[in-house]
């Protein structure tokens, strides 16, 4: 007789937050996977629901606490996980009859947590799991998380309370999950980290065997630079060179050693910085790290060595005690720095946050104003910066591949290495080839811009 499979329990993931947090719901996923459990697209198709939530910012705590609401009213078995969990009592208080909460990064907890609400069989009939894990983000791009926590304690964030003073990975752990990522269709890795430039300080960059491409093991640091480098080594299965992406890098003086890599094509040439201001003023309110003078000069110089280096950043306006002068020194800094994607934010206090502490609020209306003003300036640099790449060719990602139009045509929204999924701009492409397939890395001749998207061909 037929071995009779039980159809296995079925899980409902809601991910909200950071793209670390989205890291978290996929190796929870790909764990409750591997135990024997299916997901289901809907509320009512769960037999129970996973919301992990972000407790970033006060708005974000409030969106976690809806998405639970939404939860419980809608299938009404519901385990909370992520950032939010630090505050299980706020959590069971609004919501009693949440199954369990758990916090960031606790994924036997939260599996466990599954486990005893709907237990799953066992066996080798129902080891479902996909080589590379199953993801929430789209097979050929994928997010590479190398720590957890961090050594600053910027005085408007809450991370370190929440999340605790930097943990490093093992680098062969981090390459082996790369590779094994890479091996199942990702053709983009993003590295991701709350701090990545000090990638290694906690563990002294202790080096380990990585036996890489070649198979012939060799040793590589805990260190931003040598990670670079070895994951600028991986190949897809057609012998294609990957794109990688540093995220959240402060430059400190060896992020100059990433360059050259970028400049070699090793590395996307893309540094997300999240400056956050250049005034020293707010910059020492803020408490920032690697808040140093020279910025601007060391920007030059790595647009010297490379000159295709993308930068991409963000803003806080209306930070407590900034001055019109102050605001002024970041437009004019920012005048200077050219940079190519700029994310600005209006300051809101975050329960629990230093800054909270600080006098000079800025009033609301002040706030909005320098808000238009840093977007007006930051809109026309990079409008600027993209019409000088009409005429180039460029290599693209492709995202998603239309349907055919009336006349045949058929569109395509991509990438190119200036752009980062999710946060930065696109490049349109019309009448791209009937064989082209998503994640496909090719050429396109770029024919217009706008403020922040590019349009183009397929190059011939
Ligand atoms: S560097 Fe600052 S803003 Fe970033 S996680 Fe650490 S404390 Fe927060």
């Amino acid at each position: 007789m037929a071995t009779q499979i039980p159809s296995p329990p079925k899980v409902g993931m809601v991910s909200l937050g950071c793209p670390k947090a989205l890291v978290d719901s996929e190796r929870i996923l790909t764990q409750l996977r591997s135990d024997g459990y299916d997901m289901s697209a809907d509320y009512a198709g769960a037999d129970v629901v996973l919301v992990n939530t972000c407790g970033f910012l006060d708005s974000a705590k409030e969106e976690s606490l809806e998405a639970i609401g939404e939860a419980m009213a809608e299938n009404g078995r519901v385990i909370v996980t992520g950032c939010m969990g630090n505050e299980a009592d706020l959590i069971m208080k609004r919501f009693p009859d949440v199954l369990a909460v758990t916090g960031a990064h606790q994924y036997e907890d939260v599996v466990t947590a599954v486990h005893a609400a709907a237990p799953a069989a066992r066996g080798a009939f129902v080891d479902l799991v996909p080589e590379a894990g199953l993801k929430l983000t789209p097979r050929h791009y994928s997010y590479l998380k190398i720590s957890e926590g961090c050594n600053h304690r910027c005085s408007f964030c809450i991370i370190p309370s929440l999340r605790g003073d930097l943990v490093s990975r093992r680098p062969d752990a981090i390459l082996r999950e790369a590779e094994k990522l890479v091996a199942a269709g990702t053709k983009e890795l993003l590295v991701i980290s709350q701090d990545t430039s000090a990638y290694g300080v906690d563990i002294r960059h202790e080096p380990r065997v990585w036996n890489g491409p070649t198979g012939q093991g060799r040793e590589v640091r805990a260190h931003m630079t040598d990670l670079a480098a070895a994951l600028g080594e991986l190949r897809t299965p057609e012998g294609q060179g990957v794109w990688t992406r540093l995220h959240y890098v402060y430059p400190y003086p060896h992020v100059d050693k990433v360059i050259p890599l970028m400049a070699e094509r090793k590395i996307t040439p893309y540094l997300d910085i999240p400056f956050q201001h250049a005034a020293p003023n707010v910059l020492k309110r803020m408490k920032r790290p690697a808040n140093e003078a020279k910025v601007l000069q060391r920007v030059k110089s790595w647009r010297d060595i490379c000159p295709d280096l993308t930068i991409r950043s963000t803003f806080v306006v209306g930070f407590p005690g900034e001055t019109e002068d102050d605001f002024k020194y970041l437009l004019d800094w920012l005048e200077e720095a050219q940079l190519d994607r700029v994310g600005a934010f209006r300051f809101e206090p975050v329960e629990g946050a230093a800054a909270n502490l600080l006098d000079g609020a800025v009033p609301e209306a002040v706030k909005e104003e320098r808000y238009q003003r840093i977007m007006d300036v930051t809109a026309r640099i990079s409008a600027a910066k993209l019409q000088a790449k009409v005429g180039r060719t460029l290599p693209v990602i492709i995202d998603e591949i239309g349907e055919a139009d009336e006349d045949g045509d058929i569109g395509a929204t991509a990438r190119s290495e200036a752009d980062a999924p999710e946060i930065d701009g696109n490049v349109f492409l019309r009448n791209v080839p009937a064989s082209l397939s998503v994640g496909d890395i090719i050429d396109a001749v770029i024919e217009d811009a706008d403020e922040h998207d590019l349009f183009g061909v397929a190059a011939s």
